[in-house]
């Protein structure tokens, strides 16, 4: 045996070899948690039956973990050549069977499987989630993404637990030897990444919706959460199944589609009809409409995948961008179309859709295509280039063929490739064929170069450039134009542009106060519109009539700021202006998340306190507005200074603990922390996670010492779940207002990733960015860079790394 925590990297050499050699018919595999009730070990068999197109030529199994038998064909392997997660296997037949025995003792890390013990009641749940290659963890299987195969799950588990896998359970049998067998239906042909074993005495609803069997599933402790929620993830649900069936001609084959949340993990994942979720999405105090237009996306992003990735699965990791960004963009485009969250093109635009360009314009950018010599650097492209940048210019392609045109090539691309493997270059061929349009040029300009055109606006021409100096790229767009009257901003005209080359003219465009480019947010571009209707777009803002229109004049002005051509103050009153009317939910709270960072993170230090009560001000007004008052408290909880704010937010958070903790966390900052009140409210609060509340309080506080115990907590214990719970605690911890202390903690961030080793790639990128400093000095910045340099640092911490470095000096420069 060698270390097996050090698997080789599959190359994409690696995976075009042996697919050439090799085609899987079928995977038996039987997987034993009962020894995960009390201790630690994951056993399997996998049986795998295969053929080879060159009887004779070798090649190897993936593996990690303990070994303890494999027969070729009947013939005993030795087990001793088992090597950096690979078992080379001897010359093979034309029709072969591989049955392999292991067992993983790794189930605490997350790394591929996890066994969790819940805080509160102490029962035990284990999942698995395996994208890239986390499958071989768990049994031996050939483990790359175009060689799918059926997979047929028998799972030993205690009597008390509950096994779902993709497919539902064919017969549930009670062992001899204690514990109950499940049987589960053959799966269809699937990658490896897709399968998943998920087991402990979940709580499980269900219901009949639109054809299909939906079921929920959580650990006890959370079932009021999963009960208060259920009818909207039963419709949100039934709504997407219904829309991506009608849209992409293809119905989801299976009866059954199920939902599970577990606890401590990253996201979610679209494992074929059986989503695996991060259970801090059953949110612990009612939720606002932003947190549940997340629960939704994510919902439909992972549901689009059931098509996108499941049934037709990219050939190699390089289009695992294609995957995100297509999931990401159908998210959205059905969250519109078929849900109640309408104005969600507004919420990408004010939220993800910026962050994708604040990365796009520094050096951890990237093509959105990349090469990806192995599975490692699949995983350094899970960014917001990969995810929003790729959803804004699928966005775009379908408004450059229509959507008419661009749903019947995705027709035809399902059609064509279902249950197998295709390329980027098969789904642009299919648009490319309904369209009418070659789109060679469009792929190569959109996806092989980084960085967002410019598009402006000087008289009555449209001139468009790339940062790289190249020919820029084809936008199909809309310019508005608005006229100022006493109701506000009045729409006179609607101008529909494709551009060609720097220059377009423009001979249609009317007299007007406002011409807003890009109208409706088609394209991704930085858009500078003329001198008067920038000041127009800047004072008026709030008066335009569309949200997406108002995203758009947050977007641009915040684009501005990044690139030091407005000041923090300016950009803030533009924020408020919209702010203080916004009526679209949508808007409202990411814009707030904006002008808090504005007032924050990007103000000198001795400007934030009065910034904060401009923002609070304007909060306090919204609070009255019963559809806005939950987002305008928690804003007021970041800014509160005076003693109305305190008193507003004390007899608001009455009966509301997330509040209660909220207004704590505001308090602790201000150096007026009580350790009796934390304890007492802890003990009130039934969240099972009360107590990441109670660390958030500490973090906040302005006192080395508080900040050293909770640090321990990120880093070390554990205790602190990835995702919403680690962003959460961050900003408890990075407090803007705490310059001089947080320095010296952004300094200790960086000796923490120099010590990073032995964790999931995943879970360490994750925690990288999670925790990333929002202040720090130029030392920082020079040690940060070299980190990056470092030739020992793995790529998804590099890009981290790089986006810190590029998003600080920005920060830096907008405070002075
Ligand atoms: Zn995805």
């Amino acid at each position: 045996m060698t270390d097996p925590s050090s698997p080789a990297s599959l190359t994409e050499e690696e995976a075009r070899t042996r697919a050439a050699l090799i085609e899987i018919e079928r995977y038996d595999i039987s997987v034993d948690l009962r020894q995960l009730l009390e201790g630690e070990r994951w056993l399997a068999s996998s049986s795998v039956s295969f053929t080879c197109r060159r009887p004779g030529a070798t090649t190897f199994v993936d593996v990690v973990g303990e070994v303890v038998s494999a027969r070729l064909n009947d013939v005993e392997l030795d087990v001793s050549s088992h090597a950096a997660g690979r078992l080379p296997l001897p010359p093979l037949e034309a029709d072969n069977t591989l049955v392999v025995s292991s067992v993983q003792a790794d189930t605490g890390s997350g790394n591929a499987i996890l066994r969790t013990v819940d805080p509160q009641d102490k029962l035990v749940y284990v999942w698995s989630s395996f994208e890239p290659d986390g499958a071989k963890r768990a049994w031996a299987c050939f483990d790359q993404p175009d060689l799918k195969a059926v997979h047929g799950f028998q799972v030993s588990a205690p009597a008390e637990w509950s096994v779902v896998s993709n497919c539902p359970p064919e017969v549930v049998l009670d062992r001899d030897d204690g514990g109950r067998l499940w049987v589960f239906e053959d799966t269809p042909r699937l990658s490896t990444y897709v399968v998943v074993v998920n087991a402990g005495p979940f709580h499980e609803l269900r219901e009949q919706r639109g054809g299909h069997s939906l079921g929920l599933h959580c650990r006890q402790s959370l079932r009021p959460y999963l009960e208060r929620d259920a009818e909207e993830l039963f419709r949100v649900t039934e709504q997407g199944l219904a829309f991506f069936e009608e849209r992409f001609a293809q119905p989801f084959p299976q009866e059954r589609f199920d939902q599970v949340f577990v606890p401590d993990m990253g996201g979610a994942m679209e494992n074929w009809g059986c989503v695996t979720w991060s259970d801090s999405v059953l949110w612990r105090t009612p939720p606002t409409y932003a947190q549940r237009q997340l629960v939704a996306t994510v919902l439909l992003h992972e549901m689009a995948h059931m098509w996108f990735g499941d049934l037709v699965t990219m050939r190699w990791w390089d289009d695992i961008w294609l995957n995100e960004a297509f999931a990401s963009f159908a998210a959205t485009w059905a969250a519109v179309s078929a849900t109640e969250y309408a104005d969600g093109w507004a919420s990408f635009l004010t939220g993800r859709q910026l962050s994708a360009y604040l990365m796009d314009m520094g050096p951890a950018s990237h093509p959105i295509r990349n090469p990806v010599p192995d599975v490692d650097h699949a995983m350094a492209s899970f960014d917001h280039i990969t995810y929003a940048k790729g959803q804004a210019v699928l966005h775009q392609l379908m408004a450059y063929v229509t959507e008419e045109r661009f749903v019947e090539g995705l027709r035809r691309y399902f059609a064509g490739h279902a249950w197998g493997n295709a390329t980027l270059a098969d789904l642009m061929r299919a648009i490319g064929d309904a369209s009418g349009r070659d789109l060679a040029a469009w792929t190569e300009s959109w996806l092989d170069r980084a960085g967002t055109d410019t598009l402006s606006l000087v008289g009555t021409t449209l001139l468009a450039s790339s940062p790289d100096g190249g020919e820029p790229r084809r936008h199909a767009l809309r310019i508005g134009s608005y006229t100022r009257t006493p109701a506000g901003l009045e729409q006179i005209g609607d101008l529909r542009v494709e551009t060609a080359g720097t220059t377009t003219q423009l001979l249609d465009l009317p007299v007007a106060d406002l011409h807003l480019l890009n109208d409706g947010d088609l394209t991704f571009a930085s858009v500078r519109t003329d001198e008067s209707s920038l000041q127009t777009l800047l004072a008026h803002a709030a008066s335009l009539p569309e949200p997406v229109n108002r995203a758009l004049a947050v977007g641009t002005a915040w684009d501005m700021l990044l690139k030091g051509e407005l000041s923090t103050g300016d950009v803030l009153d533009c924020l408020l202006n919209v702010l203080a009317s916004e009526q679209s939910p949508g808007v409202v709270e990411p814009g707030l998340a904006l002008a808090l960072q504005a007032a924050e993170q990007w103000s000198p230090t001795v400007l934030i306190p009065r910034r904060l009560a401009r923002l609070a001000a304007v909060v306090v007004a919204r609070a009255d507005e019963p559809e806005h008052r939950h987002a305008a408290l928690r804003t007021l909880a970041w800014s509160a200074s005076t003693p109305e704010h305190f008193e507003l937010l004390d007899a608001a958070a009455e009966g509301d603990f997330d509040l209660a903790w909220r207004t704590m966390v505001r308090r602790a900052s201000l150096g007026r922390y009580d350790e009796g009140a934390v304890q007492a409210l802890a003990e009130q609060d039934p969240n099972p996670e009360a107590y990441l509340r109670a660390y958030g309080v500490v973090a906040a506080r302005p006192v080395a010492e508080a900040k050293a115990e909770v640090w321990e907590h990120f880093w070390r214990d554990r205790t602190i779940p990835a995702g919403p719970p680690a962003q959460e605690f961050a900003k408890c911890f990075w407090r803007p207002v705490q310059h001089e202390l947080m320095v010296s903690w952004a300094h200790r961030y960086l000796d923490e990733i120099e010590a990073l080793s032995g964790e999931g790639l995943l879970a360490a990128g994750t925690k990288v960015r999670a925790m990333q400093p929002t202040t720090c000095d130029q030392a920082w910045l020079d040690r940060a860079q070299d980190l990056a340099d470092a030739e020992s640092t793995i790529p998804i911490v590099r890009s981290g790394l790089l986006q810190a470095v590029d998003t600080l000096t920005r920060v830096l420069d907008a405070r002075t």
